[in-house]
C-alpha cells in the first residue's frame, strides 16, 4: 500500500477481532462507575492550546514536548487532548457544575494524544477512563477512588498483577518548603547530577525524584525526604487514607519518589503498576490536584481524580489470560436459507422473533450460497444454534432446529413455537 494510505504512527486501528475485549472492559468499567454514583460527561477532543499550558505546566513533558498543536483557519493554538483533567475542570467551570461549593463524581473515556515514542503500552493515539471528584476533600474520597480501582482489578481478575503506590506531595505550603530544601540539597552535588535533572532542578525540582539516572539516584539517598516536611493537614489526610486502605484490606507500598509528571498534583498521588508489561508498567495513575481549579480561574474548589490506560490494561488482560471466552461469540443463531420463498418467509420469521426476543443475537444468512456454504458460515459466526428454512420445511410452515455444538438433536419446529422455543435454549443477556 502507499505511504499515504497508512495510519500515523502509533495510532492504532481497533479490528473487529480486538473489539470485543474493548466493549467487554468498557463495560464493566461504565458499570461499575455507576454504581458507585459517578456520572459520565463528554468534552471535545480539541480544546484551546492556552487550556493544557495552564494546567498541566509549562515545564512538564506533556507540554514541552508531546502536544499535537496546530493554528486553524481562524489562526487559533488548538491542540489535540493530550489528558482529560483540564477539559474536565474547563467543563465544570464553564457550566458552573460545582457552583456553591457543590460536590461533583465525574468520569469520561476517550482517546488522548501525545506525541511520544511509540512502542508496546506507549502509543501516539491512546485511551483513557478518567475519574474527577471535586469539592470533597477528605481522604474519604480518595480512599473511594482506589477501592474501586481495586474492585475493578477483582472483577477483571488481575489483582494479583497489579501493585499500589502511593505517596503525599503535601499542601502547596509543604511542597513549597520541601521544593526549597531540595534545590539547596542537589544544588551541593550539581556535577553528580544527569543533564535533564540539572535543567529540572531548574524547572520542575520535584521532577528529578523519578529519575532513571543511576548516579542522580545515588544522589538522592542522602536528598531530604518529602515525609520529613508534611505539614499536620498533609500528614493527618495521609494517615486518614492509609487507615481506610488498611480498613478495605488494600495493600499498598509508599513510594517516596513517586511524584507524577504533571504540576497540578498535591497531597495524595498513587499508581497501580504491575511487572508484566515491561516498562510502560503504570496502568492507573492520579491524586489530589486542590489547586488546580483555582490556578484555572474558578473559585477555590478542591479535586482528586486518576485515569487508567485502556491499551495497558487490555494488555494485561491478554496476557494474564483473563479474556473471558463468551465475550467473542456474537451469534447466538444462525438462520440458513435456501430458495427465494424461504427467503421471504425467513425474513418475515426472524423479524418477528426479533419483536419477541429483543436480545436475541441471530444472522440470516445474505448472499445465498450452497447447503455447504452456509453451514461452513454458520459454523464460522460461533452460533450456538442453526436455523434451516428450504421449500420442504416451508411447505409444513416448519423450520428445522440443529444444535451446533453438540447440545442435541435436530428436530422440527412450528413457525409459532419457534420464539418459545429458543427462549428456553438461549440465556438472554
Ligand atoms: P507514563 O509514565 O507511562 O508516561 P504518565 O504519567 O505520562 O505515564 P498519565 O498522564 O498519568 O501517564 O496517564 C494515566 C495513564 O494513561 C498512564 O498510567 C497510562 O496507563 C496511560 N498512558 C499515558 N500515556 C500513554 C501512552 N502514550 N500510551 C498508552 N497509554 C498511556
Ligand atoms: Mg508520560
Amino acid at each position: 500500500m502507499s505511504k499515504s494510505l497508512q495510519a500515523i504512527r502509533g495510532m492504532n486501528d481497533i479490528l473487529p477481532e480486538q473489539t470485543p475485549l474493548w466493549r467487554y472492559f468498557e463495560g464493566t468499567v461504565a458499570r461499575l462507575l455507576d454504581n458507585y454514583g459517578y456520572k459520565q460527561i463528554r468534552m471535545p477532543i480539541v480544546e484551546f492550546t492556552e487550556l493544557f499550558k495552564r494546567s498541566i505546566g509549562e515545564v512538564t513533558d506533556i507540554v514541552e514536548k508531546e502536544m499535537y498543536t496546530f493554528e486553524d483557519r481562524n489562526g487559533d493554538s488548538l491542540t489535540l487532548r493530550p489528558e482529560g483533567t483540564a477539559a474536565c475542570v474547563r467543563a465544570v467551570l464553564e457550566h458552573g457544575l460545582t457552583g456553591g461549593g457543590q460536590p461533583q463524581k465525574l468520569w469520561y473515556i476517550g482517546p488522548m494524544f501525545r506525541h511520544e515514542r511509540p512502542q508496546k503500552g506507549r502509543y501516539r493515539q491512546f485511551h483513557q477512563i478518567g475519574l474527577e471528584v471535586f469539592n470533597l476533600d477528605g481522604p474519604d474520597i480518595d480512599a473511594e477512588l482506589i477501592v474501586l480501582t481495586w474492585r475493578l482489578w477483582g472483577m477483571l481478575g488481575i489483582r494479583d498483577a497489579v501493585k499500589l503506590e502511593l505517596n503525599s506531595l503535601g499542601t502547596s505550603e509543604s511542597r513549597g518548603r520541601y521544593r526549597e530544601a531540595l534545590v539547596e540539597f542537589l544544588s551541593g552535588h550539581l556535577d553528580k547530577l544527569d543533564e535533564d535533572s540539572q535543567r529540572r532542578l531548574k524547572t520542575n525540582p520535584l521532577r528529578v525524584l523519578d529519575t532513571k539516572n543511576a548516579e542522580t539516584q545515588a544522589v538522592l539517598v542522602d536528598a531530604p525526604k518529602m515525609a520529613d516536611y508534611l505539614d499536620d493537614e498533609s500528614r493527618i489526610h495521609f494517615e486518614g487514607l492509609k487507615a481506610r486502605l488498611d480498613a478495605a484490606g488494600i495493600p499498598y507500598v509508599i513510594n517516596p519518589k513517586l511524584v507524577r509528571g504533571l504540576d497540578y498534583y498535591s497531597k495524595t498521588v498513587f499508581e497501580w503498576v504491575t511487572d508484566k508489561l515491561g516498562a510502560q508498567g503504570t496502568v492507573c495513575a492520579g491524586g489530589r490536584y486542590d489547586g488546580l481549579v483555582e490556578q484555572m480561574g474558578g473559585k477555590p474548589t478542591t479535586g482528586v481524580g486518576f485515569a487508567m490506560g485502556i491499551e495497558r490494561l487490555i494488555l494485561l488482560l491478554e496476557t494474564l489470560e483473563q479474556v473471558p471466552e463468551e465475550i467473542s461469540r456474537q451469534v447466538d443463531v444462525y438462520f440458513c436459507v435456501f430458495g427465494e420463498a424461504a427467503e421471504l418467509a425467513a425474513l418475515a420469521l426472524s423479524e418477528k422473533l426479533r419483536d419477541q426476543l429483543p436480545n436475541l443475537r441471530l444472522q440470516v444468512n445474505a448472499g445465498a450460497g450452497s447447503f455447504k456454504s452456509q453451514f461452513k458460515k454458520a459454523d464460522k459466526s460461533g452460533a450456538l444454534y442453526a436455523l434451516i428454512l428450504g421449500d420442504d420445511e416451508l411447505a409444513q410452515q416448519v423450520v428445522s432446529f440443529k444444535p451446533l455444538r453438540g447440545q442435541g438433536e435436530q428436530q422440527s419446529i412450528a413457525f409459532d413455537a419457534l420464539a418459545a422455543h429458543l427462549a428456553t435454549c438461549i440465556v438472554q443477556g
